[in-house]
């Protein structure tokens, strides 16, 4: 068993939350960032960030698991609502062994329809159709 390196702040996300990349924002407060994914399992991919930054779950600090917990539960409710799924994959990989390729913690929001497949990995959605998506999933917030 190896163990992780430090947290890197030059990972994608971390510039996302900074300011210095751009992404198409479905919600934000002090706790947590919420975007699409750019290269989307499926349509309304989502991707949830913590603002406190860690590699990964177990670098995280305990303490603030149930209030960025509760951000997921929000976003998904809303990704959920907004796509009109009938169901959610959520996923969340820790280090490359895991499947994880941006080392800033995450949850994949994904909403599933009855039979539809997950797409192929490391395909870009369509700009135009993302930010359709992110418009849905938006409108869902309460
Ligand atoms: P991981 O395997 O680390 O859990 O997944 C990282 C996710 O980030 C992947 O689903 C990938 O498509 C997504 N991703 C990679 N680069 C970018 C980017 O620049 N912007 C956005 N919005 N998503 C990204």
């Amino acid at each position: 068993m190896t163990s992780a390196p430090a947290y890197d702040p030059q990972n994608i996300f971390g510039k996302i939350l900074r300011g210095e990349l751009p992404c198409v924002k479905v919600f934000e407060d002090d706790v947590a960032l919420a975007f699409m994914d750019i290269f989307p399992r499926v349509d309304g991919h989502t991707l949830v960030v913590p603002k406190i930054p860690a590699r990964g779950l177990l670098d995280f600090p305990a303490s603030a698991l149930g209030p960025f917990m509760e951000r997921v539960q929000r976003v998904a409710a809303a990704v959920k609502s907004g796509m009109k799924a009938d169901g959610l994959t959520i996923q969340q990989f820790n280090e490359s062994a895991g499947g994880q390729m941006v080392f800033h913690l995450h949850f994949h929001i994904l909403p599933r329809h009855e039979g539809a497949p997950l797409m192929p990995p490391g395909v870009a959605g369509a700009n135009a159709e993302i930010e359709t998506y992110a418009d849905k999933i938006r409108r869902a917030f309460a």
